[in-house]
Order: C-alpha cells, then sequence, then structure tokens
C-alpha cells in the first residue's frame, strides 16, 4: 500500500482520501468525512489498487443497450410500500364517509371545510403510494448526453447533461433520521468540468445501485481519461 495517491480528493466534500478510505475487498472508496462512495479512477484502478470486478446487474434494476449507448431502468417498488395501501384505503374512505354525512347535513362550511389538509394528505400519499408501485428511473447514457426521467406517473428530477461536461460521478450518502430509527440510501451526482456539483439520480438506492449507475456511466463515456483537480496521474 505504499503507492497510494494522497493527492485524491473526495468530490463532494474535497476532504483528502486517506489509505483507510479505500476498501480493497469492495474495490471502492468511501470518504471517511461525508460518506460519499465512488469507484477508484481508472487510473488507479492497477498498481497499489486491486482491481474490482466490475458491479453487477443489482436487483431491481435492467439494462438495455442500443446503437447509441444504453439504458439503465430501475424500479421504485419496494415491500414496505404495501403497508401503504391498506392505509391509503383507510383514510380515503374515512374522507368519503365523512364528506358523504356533510352533504345532507348542515353543518355551518368551516366544518364542511375542516378536513381540506386531510384531503391533501390522502391524495398525496395515495399519489406517492402509486409511484412507488408503477414508477421507474430511467437513466439512458449516449455519448452525447446523460438524461434521467421518471414515470409513468409524472415525478419531479427529470435531468438532461450534456456528455462532455461531467467530469466524475459519485454517489452521495444521503442519512435520514425518522422514529423508526436511521435509514442511509445513496444519490448519483455528477463534478462538471464548469466546477459545479450536478445531483442526476435522487431516488433512494442502495449502494450497489448508485454504483452501477456511476460504473456505467463512467465507462460509456470513457471518463478515466479525464483530469479532475487534485487527481492522482502517474
Ligand atoms: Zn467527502
Amino acid at each position: 500500500m505504499d503507492h497510494l495517491p494522497t493527492s485524491l480528493k473526495c468530490p463532494n466534500c474535497a476532504s483528502p482520501i486517506r489509505e483507510a478510505d479505500y476498501d480493497q475487498e469492495q474495490g471502492t472508496i468511501r470518504c471517511s468525512y461525508c460518506g460519499t462512495l465512488m469507484l477508484p479512477p481508472k487510473t488507479q484502478r492497477s498498481g497499489a489498487f486491486r482491481a474490482r470486478p466490475p458491479v453487477a446487474l443489482p436487483s431491481g434494476m435492467r439494462l438495455e443497450t442500443n446503437m447509441r449507448g444504453l439504458v439503465i431502468y430501475r424500479r421504485w417498488f419496494n415491500w414496505p410500500v404495501l403497508f401503504l395501501i391498506p392505509f391509503c384505503i383507510v383514510w380515503n374512505s374515512f374522507l368519503v364517509g365523512f364528506f358523504t354525512s356533510m352533504s345532507g347535513s348542515n353543518a355551518p362550511w368551516f366544518v364542511r371545510l375542516f378536513p381540506l389538509g386531510h384531503v391533501a394528505v390522502g391524495v398525496g400519499l395515495s399519489y406517492y403510494t402509486l409511484a412507488m408501485l408503477f414508477n421507474r428511473t430511467r437513466v439512458e447514457v449516449t455519448h452525447g448526453s446523460v438524461t434521467v426521467s421518471h414515470g409513468p406517473l409524472p415525478w419531479t428530477g427529470w435531468r438532461e447533461i450534456a456528455a462532455g461536461l461531467i467530469d466524475q460521478t459519485y454517489c452521495k450518502e444521503i442519512i435520514r433520521r425518522n422514529k423508526n430509527g436511521v435509514s442511509t440510501h445513496y444519490e448519483v451526482w455528477v463534478a462538471l468540468s464548469d466546477g459545479k456539483h450536478s445531483r442526476l439520480v435522487a431516488a433512494g438506492m442502495d449502494p450497489e445501485q448508485a454504483l452501477y449507475i456511476e460504473q456505467q456511466i463512467e465507462t460509456t463515456l470513457d471518463i478515466k481519461d479525464r483530469s479532475m483537480p487534485g487527481e492522482y496521474r502517474r
């Protein structure tokens, strides 16, 4: 381990990457300061750093290749979302019952409108549940651009970035604390040649899914030869 570069910096927080941040077993680098996960730059994948086998297609993902490049699909479905279905049914049934009983009564208007906030929650939660059941994220990588979209239910997060602007991709660790404990998921980010950073895929992914997208983008766009500030060059 005496050949490790000392000048490699975390693309997210710019902390120097230390020897302990290299996971030889996994073939990945994890910034010990901010948790960012990334594949080592290709210039380092030989020599001091043991070459890792390519990230296999993770579960919940599908890969299509075509003349222009490739498309990665990721299903949003996860089993816990099934628990939301009975909740949505009970919530919405209660509201339907409430408005049905109000329609025949002469209750004042503010009593009739009282549950509008509950209606908003019911609609929002139902839409979220349907999206989690049926939506997919589509990441198209061509030599011209990287495009991210979500559907069939409309959702925010559409992105298109010119391939020539992408200097590096990396996986940002997002930690959420809620009453059930701590959940960790990953987003895919890109460092652009103008020095800006842009979130490419925000959907809550596990590390293998995020690393897979990073790998496919870097391989297709052949990012290895572009220099990053602080990147180790032989
Ligand atoms: Zn970092």
